[in-house]
């Protein structure tokens, strides 16, 4: 008899209005363009976009000085860069078009504001992430990371200053919130930015895998090991009560005797990972299994960023 599985799918999932623009940046460039553009780093932490976007001409480099012919245009990704890197672009006399997120420019924007009114900032994010590197590059000052509440307390700063602080936009909604209020705790005169870094995909998404967490036995999250947004949906799942839960880097290759002593299999995608790749494994599920799948009501996401007009082809 073939085995049942109930899945349970989260909404909102999948691709966000910051990722859907960074793609259509660089489909719009090649359609203006023609083959080849080159893209600094992977316009969006996920393989099956990528070499979907190098089979049609798209070249992925790391740094600038990669690229070979100067003559093409280049993108930056969807996380964001240093200040240095549009400086390095001009002065390699490069055409360039930056499709950083506008919730990551905006978070840009807060620490040049800091900035011109002197006050020490502190960011709350992962080290070496490309999102906090391009974060830290705002500025000629140092910026303090911290990463987990126990560095606040070690942070060389005086604790009657003011200081202020903003986030990375795709972290764990509720360890973020700790964190903060040890800062709070610890210093007395704290600025915080105008609007919660943390974006709204980012928070929908966790939201969605919280509800339904606690019925899963098994959680699978659609996504990549180096995006920042699909690590924190796996720890979430576990968090509220999915006795396991792990990542999908490839749906095709998913081993499917894992699910040998469970029943109740929750699924959702990062805010990076397309919709199509949660449809295959639900195909490939349903060609093992006798599969219901369960998709409670959500608000639909209504969040829409324009794509730069010269691009807008
Ligand atoms: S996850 Fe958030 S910040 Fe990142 S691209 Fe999407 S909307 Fe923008």
């Amino acid at each position: 008899m073939t085995k049942k599985l109930n899945i349970f799918l989260a909404g909102p999932r999948g691709f966000c209005a910051g990722v859907d623009r960074a793609i259509e940046m660089v489909k719009g460039a090649l359609k203006k363009y023609g083959a080849p553009v080159y893209v600094r780093h992977e316009i969006v932490h996920n393989k099956f976009v990528v070499e979907n976007l190098k089979s049609q001409g798209a070249i992925f480099v790391e740094e600038l000085n990669e690229i070979q012919d100067k003559s093409r245009p280049v993108i930056f990704s969807a996380h964001g860069v240093p200040k240095a890197v549009p400086e390095e672009a001009l002065s390699l006399n490069l055409m360039y078009y930056d499709a950083t997120c506008p919730l990551v420019s905006k978070i840009h924007k807060e620490v040049e504001n800091f900035d011109k009114k002197n006050l020490p900032v502190i960011l709350i994010g992962h080290r070496n992430h490309p999102e906090v590197i391009g974060t830290m590059g705002q500025t000629k000052k140092e910026i303090y990371l911290v990463e987990k509440t126990e560095d606040v307390k070690k942070l060389p700063l005086n604790q009657d200053e003011k200081i202020a602080y903003v986030t990375q936009t795709t972290l764990s909604v509720d360890d973020t919130k700790d964190i903060i209020k040890e800062i709070k705790l610890h210093f007395s005169d704290v600025i915080e930015p105008k609007k919660n870094d943390i974006c709204y995909a980012t928070t929908n998404r966790q939201e969605a895998v919280k509800k339904i967490a606690n019925q899963c036995d098994y959680f699978l999250v659609i996504g990549a090991s180096n995006s920042s947004n699909s690590l924190r949906l796996v720890e979430v799942a576990k968090n509220y009560g999915s006795k396991k839960a792990i990542l999908v880097e490839d749906v095709d290759s998913l081993n499917l005797n894992i699910f040998q002593e469970s029943k109740n299999i929750g699924i959702t995608a990062s805010a990076s990972s397309p919709e199509i790749l949660v449809r295959k494994l639900l195909n490939n599920l349903k060609k093992n299994f006798e599969v219901k799948v369960n998709e409670g009501h959500y608000q639909k996401e209504d969040v829409f960023f324009k794509v730069p007009q010269k691009l807008n082809i």
